[in-house]
């Protein structure tokens, strides 16, 4: 049977949203949590868009090591309090297996990122934890490594895995990734486990992230992760990919509309 994931969300009727049910999960926030003001203002405004879970990075992986690298869990408090007030669960990515135990006490989804996929000590921490693990493909990662990385997880008891298509590498480089849309319905023949699609991570580009949502949904993701942020030009991460929270207003009728014609 299908896997279904099940979230803590205050904001829904019932309060738990099912992941790989029937309808499209919506998670968005910024790339980073930059400060209070930055994360309330796109918590705020995704919500009232109709996201259910508020993404934010507290511990960023980043390529150069003069990048910033995030609010640690100083930001982890942040995105609580953002939780609390409007209502939103919460994901968020654990880089070590050491914090592990610190970022459950914090997130109801541990995000794991691209650069982890073939972590294998970190793939089995998260497997021990009590929380739902979302599972980025790695970005040179074949199906099969990813679910095979998955494996990890499950092996260790956690059930509640959720893969996440983000982008591979290849030869292009008028994108950041090369979003990998067949990769979507092709895990939906292979594995029982719920897929969600980053069109941020995937395309790095702000204008591409309303086409490539809207297929993604047409591909049968089960929900999506958007990078938002209110002033993307002074972001301190991954800007040029982030919408605007108008910008992603006017993108959630149009995904909700893909998805009941599908
Ligand atoms: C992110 O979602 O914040 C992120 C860093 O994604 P990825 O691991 O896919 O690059």
């Amino acid at each position: 049977d299908d896997t279904v994931v099940e979230v803590p969300v205050a904001c829904v009727a019932g309060g738990t949203v099912r992941i790989g049910g029937p309808a499209v999960v919506m998670m968005a926030g910024p790339c980073t949590v930059e400060n209070e003001k930055q994360l309330m203002t796109t918590a705020e405004a995704v919500r009232k868009a109709g996201a259910v879970i508020l993404r934010g990075g507290a511990f960023k992986p980043s390529t150069s090591p003069y990048g910033f690298r995030g609010l640690g869990e100083e930001g982890l408090k942040l995105l609580a309090k953002a939780s609390r007030e409007f209502g939103m669960a919460v994901v968020t990515e654990v880089m070590t297996p050491a914090d592990v135990p610190l970022v459950c006490e914090y997130a109801d989804i541990l995000q794991i990122g691209t650069r982890n996929m073939q972590n294998y000590m970190l793939l089995d921490e998260v497997g021990r934890a009590q929380k739902p693990v979302l599972l980025k493909r790695g970005m040179a990662a074949t199906i099969e490594e990813w679910l095979l990385a998955a494996e990890y997880i499950l092996s260790q008891g956690n059930r509640a895995v959720i893969l996440c298509e983000r982008g591979i590498r290849t030869f292009e480089k008028s994108t950041r990734n090369t979003m990998d849309l067949s990769a979507i319905p092709l895990v939906k023949q292979l594995s029982h486990l719920p897929i969600v699609a980053d069109p941020s991570q995937g395309t790095g580009r702000r204008d591409l992230v309303a086409p490539m949502t809207l297929a993604a949904v047409a591909a049968g993701c089960d929900g999506l992760l958007i990078e938002v942020h209110p002033n993307p030009e002074v972001a301190l991460k991954d800007g040029a990919q982030s919408l605007t929270t108008e910008q992603f207003a006017e993108l959630m009728p149009r995904a909700e509309a893909v998805a009941q014609a599908i």
